[in-house]
């Protein structure tokens, strides 16, 4: 019955979401008024805000290793990523969705994107799984293949088992539920060739610029991604469980080393939207 219930609050919400036209970068997202080489003028697209989120925080520490909680891990790499963007794109508006050790509800995260009217919502997180589990995920919001990548969403997810009226405030869904999973990871599909591209740029740098293991860029459900009105991806910077990966990941060195691929990323993509 609960299941029918979520299914046609969904149902309701995807023809909601469906009546928005698939955007593009040309005609979604800011702009600004050049001249064609033929004298006419036209829009041309400048990416101008980024909203980024580090996971967790406050009474949510998130995964933990032996001695780093994922909570503190992201806010380090997220005001990295911070500082470079500032500092190198004075252009760019850098929104956090915190700066502290604070307690924000997962779709407050994507309202804050939202009302900032951002073109990209960068979430970063650290994993936590079975003994052998190493490597960084770029992940987009999408239908999981694999009950593996479900699960990640699902503890992502869990998040929400911190606030006080998460069932209301969620249509019902219910973070230990597949069903719930399969059914609300069909939203965002306006905006998932562009956070693929963002996605796939990321793997890429942490392979070869940052030289880290890699999982790859996957998909699967993530509740902060899923309100979000723009191309949004969720980083997994690595496994806080892995002793060697702990290690990396709680010195300054990997924070500022995974930060720095993801801006390295960041910039491309500006660059390979803005049609530079
Ligand atoms: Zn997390």
């Amino acid at each position: 019955m609960r299941i029918i219930a979520l299914c046609l609050t969904l149902a309701g919400c995807l023809l909601a979401a469906g009546s928005h036209a698939v955007q593009t970068p040309a005609d979604s997202l800011a702009d600004s008024t050049a001249t064609a080489p033929n004298g006419s003028a036209y829009k041309k697209y400048r990416l101008r805000t980024v909203v980024l989120d580090a996971g967790h925080g406050g009474k949510d520490n998130g995964c933990s290793g032996r001695s780093h909680q994922e909570a503190d891990v992201a806010l380090a790499i997220i005001k990295d990523l911070g500082r470079q963007i500032e500092t190198n794109m004075p252009d760019v508006k850098v929104i956090y969705t915190r700066k502290t050790d604070v307690f924000i509800q997962l779709d407050e995260r994507a309202a804050i994107a939202n009302r900032a009217h951002a073109d990209l919502f960068i979430s970063v997180h650290c994993n936590a799984g079975p003994p052998g589990s190493r490597g960084t995920e770029v992940w987009t919001m999408g239908l999981h293949k694999t009950t593996a990548n479900l699960g990640v969403a699902q503890r992502e997810n869990s998040a929400i088992l911190f606030e006080k009226d998460y069932q209301r405030r969620y249509n019902g869904f219910d973070p230990r539920s597949p069903q719930s999973h399969i059914l609300f990871s069909l939203f965002q599909s306006a905006y998932i060739t562009n956070s693929l591209r963002l996605a796939q740029r990321i793997d890429r740098q942490f392979r070869a610029g940052v030289g880290r293991e890699s999982r790859g860029v996957k998909q699967a459900g993530f509740l902060v991604l899923w309100k979000s009105t723009m191309p949004s991806v969720l980083v997994e910077s690595g496994f806080l469980t892995d002793r060697r990966e702990e290690r990396y990941l709680g010195a300054r060195a990997g924070q500022q080393a995974i930060a720095g691929g993801i801006y390295q990323a960041f910039r491309a993509y500006k660059k390979d939207i803005e049609g530079r």
